[in-house]
């Protein structure tokens, strides 16, 4: 993905440059915050019993923003995103 017309590109988060991102199972935080949004697309993201949802994403744990697996696909590389290095690497 190297379209600078891309839509996503025009206000990332400013911790989106070399962020570590977690393929991370969505657990939802109370029993009134249900689900959160992809920060780039607002694609849904939720437990399983939550229609129309992702029930797994990339977190970026320190701001608790969640990025679709699509949007993690075509960013990636973009923002030099990172998984988090496996011990013993
Ligand atoms: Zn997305």
């Amino acid at each position: 993905m190297n379209d600078p017309d891309d839509w996503r590109l025009e206000a990332p988060p400013t911790w989106s440059h070399y962020a570590v991102l977690a393929m991370t199972t969505y657990k939802q935080p109370s029993a009134a915050w249900d689900h959160d949004h992809c920060t780039f697309c607002y694609q849904k993201i939720a437990e399983p019993h939550i229609p129309n949802a992702l029930p797994r994403a990339w977190l970026f744990a320190p701001t608790n923003e969640w990025v679709c697996p699509s949007c993690f696909d075509d960013l990636a590389t973009h923002f030099n995103w990172n998984r988090p290095t496996p011990a013993g690497r």
